[in-house]
């Protein structure tokens, strides 16, 4: 792309136009080694916008049909309705079904806002594995979008060992979960309750089991987490009547807080190291070794991208 082509492009998706936005993040999600240098321009273009990262991230996890994504369609259009200086994108990661982005927020959520709203996106991604966790263009496509909104949210499914990889993505983590017929030991079963800033418990209009869930998950979290000083909280919700949804963008709202650089410098040196393990193998880790490991590459190059552009990856497959 020429530079001028370039900086429209950047300066429609600042802007949240349709396709220009669109355009940008399919850049993204492009994960050929071509890609990068392109990435990378478009990384610095945005900074040359005055387009830094400035959202938070604010990752839902939990086990399908807890009603995640009908939670966040919700919160997300809420968001957006009641400020008219804020603007929310919803990145869902979704195993089961590529769902095509677009459509589909406005066909599930309660509260309407007119078709064309630019400060609310909408889009689905494959997740990597069956069994859930973020996909190889999650990272990339969340530092894009951080720049372009005020909230970023990321839906995944969560089934154990992914929750860790949520956690390092996201500021803050929202386990979503719905009423149980039984004790606390079934919420314990799910073996997640330690990574969460705060839980959801959805479905709470379904009446005496949601009284004896939420009791139930605050024995287990407790059991979970002993001696924490300030223990999570719990947040009773219905996506369906609305219940419960402004505590929930209450605690959005109170922790809008920016990454510190370290932060940053350590969350991108995570993602560093899981892109060129997923794209180039052990083989590819080695190589990172000896050109001074992810740290010395993101300390030598002004960007995450610039630095996947001057990372030298294996010439042919190894063996
Ligand atoms: P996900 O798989 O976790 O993303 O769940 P979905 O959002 O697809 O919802 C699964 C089912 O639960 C759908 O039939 C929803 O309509 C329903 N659902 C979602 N939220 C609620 C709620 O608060 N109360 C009730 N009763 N049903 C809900």
């Amino acid at each position: 792309m020429t530079a001028p082509a370039l900086d429209e492009l950047i300066a429609g998706a600042v802007a949240l136009e349709k396709w220009p936005l669109a355009r940008l993040v399919r850049l993204f999600e492009d994960a050929r080694p071509e890609a990068v240098p392109g990435k990378a321009a478009a990384i610095a273009a945005l900074e040359t916008h005055g387009a830094l990262p400035r959202a938070m991230v604010a990752g839902f996890t939990g086990t399908p049909g807890s009603g995640k994504s009908t939670l966040v369609g919700e919160l997300a259009a809420r968001m957006v309705a009641r400020d008219p200086a804020i603007s929310v994108a919803v990145l869902a990661i979704d195993p089961s079904s590529y769902r095509s982005g677009g459509s589909i927020l406005g066909d599930r959520t309660r509260v309407h806002f007119p078709i064309g709203e630019r400060r609310l996106y909408f889009r689905s991604q494959p997740s990597d594995r069956e069994l859930g966790g973020i996909g190889r263009a999650t990272y990339p496509v969340v530092r894009v979008l951080e720049r372009l909104f005020d909230y970023v949210f990321v839906e995944t499914v969560g089934i154990g060992q992914s929750e860790v990889e949520v956690e390092r993505l996201a500021d803050r983590v929202y386990l979503v979960l719905q009423p149980l017929g039984g004790d606390h030991i079934q919420f314990m079963k799910a073996g997640i309750m330690e990574v969460p800033h705060a839980f959801i418990l959805n479905k709470c209009d379904v009446g005496a089991a949601a009284r004896r869930s939420y009791h139930a998950l605050r024995a287990s979290i407790d059991f979970a987490r002993p001696g924490e000083a300030s223990p999570p909280p719990i947040f009773r919700t219905s996506a369906l009547s609305g219940e419960g949804l402004d505590d929930v963008l209450a605690d959005l709202v109170a922790h809008r807080t920016l990454r510190d650089a370290a932060g940053r410098r350590e969350r991108d040196r995570y993602f560093f190291e899981k892109w060129v393990r997923d794209e180039y193998g052990r083989f590819g880790l080695d190589l990172l070794e000896r050109q001074g490991g992810a740290e010395g590459l993101l300390a030598r190059a002004a960007t995450f991208e610039a630095a996947q552009a001057a990372y030298r990856p294996p010439v042919a497959p190894p063996g």
